[in-house]
């Protein structure tokens, strides 16, 4: 069983709760570690993210809570980053900022570089990718999932993060509307995508919060694409996403047995300095 869960939201960016209510939430569920990974600032005004004059704040609440319940839960401290090309903090200029455990790079704005805009993929809005995709890709869905792509290619060939989070987010709201997950073109990006993490020794995330939110009927990734990580080599991890303490372990049970049935059988977890590998 996985006890733990490394990609956790706090009241610092998007999450619903201070730190230590999570702290104690995964105390009482029997939880053995605990990984905060709040998203980092960006450089332009923005609800979801840590403010700036907040980020050091941040990193200090969390080693003080590693140390106040060192005997009772590992705590580990992390960032989520984002990479958008000309609006995003290099990740070396965190690194540099604290001595991070990890750090998560994920991808939830696209940038269209002509216009100098962001379509932002994820949340619970469908109208908003949509409206997104026509006013800022012109409604070229091809083009607009390649760009998604590239950038995460960018981001792992630039930025290096330890983790690749939610690396299909894009197929959220697009529910095999207006492309297909079996179309050879998208089928390629991935597969490129998933070389390069191979290459940059990079872990992949399993991420749950779109089955246990209701707002994807799949993993992020899905199965096929964890298969085919698998295959590779490519070690993987699984987390919730959590924004709220009673998310923590949100789907874990039945994302176990899935991957279990789906011929996965190891997954990792980051104890004290380092991934290790876990037997299902
Ligand atoms: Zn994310
Ligand atoms: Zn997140």
């Amino acid at each position: 069983m996985i006890l733990s869960n490394f990609h956790t939201h706090t009241s610092f960016s998007d999450g619903k709760k201070p730190a230590r209510n999570y702290c104690e939430k995964a105390i009482e569920i029997g939880f053995k570690s605990l990984g905060f990974s709040d998203h980092a600032p960006v450089l332009f005004p923005n609800k979801y993210s840590i403010e700036p004059k907040e980020l050091m704040n941040y990193f200090s609440e969390i080693e003080d809570l590693k140390k106040e319940y060192k005997d009772r839960l590992k705590i580990y401290l992390s960032l989520e980053a984002d990479y958008i090309p000309n609006h995003s903090y290099s990740f070396s200029y965190f690194r540099e900022k604290a001595a991070m455990d990890y750090m998560i790079g994920s991808i939830h704005l696209v940038y269209q570089k002509q216009k100098d805009r962001m379509w932002f993929i994820d949340g619970g809005d469908q109208k908003v990718w949509d409206q997104g995709l026509q006013e800022i890709f012109d409604g070229e869905i091809k083009k607009a999932v390649e760009a998604f792509y590239n950038q995460t290619q960018e981001m792992i060939e630039s930025q290096k993060p330890d983790v690749v989070g939610h690396l299909d987010k894009i197929k959220m709201h697009n529910k095999e509307r207006l492309f297909s997950v079996h179309d050879a073109w998208y089928k390629d990006m991935v597969a490129n995508t998933l070389s390069l993490i191979k290459n940059k020794d990079i872990i992949l995330e399993i991420n749950t919060r779109g089955l246990y939110k209701g707002r994807c009927k799949e993993l992020f990734p899905s199965i096929p694409i964890i298969q085919q990580a698998q295959n590779m080599g490519i070690p993987l991890m699984l987390s919730s996403d959590a924004h709220h303490p009673d998310e923590l372990d949100g789907d874990f049970l039945p994302t176990i047995e899935l991957l279990k049935r789906e011929g996965i059988g190891e997954l990792h977890e980051f104890v004290d300095s380092k991934w290790k590998s876990v037997l299902l």
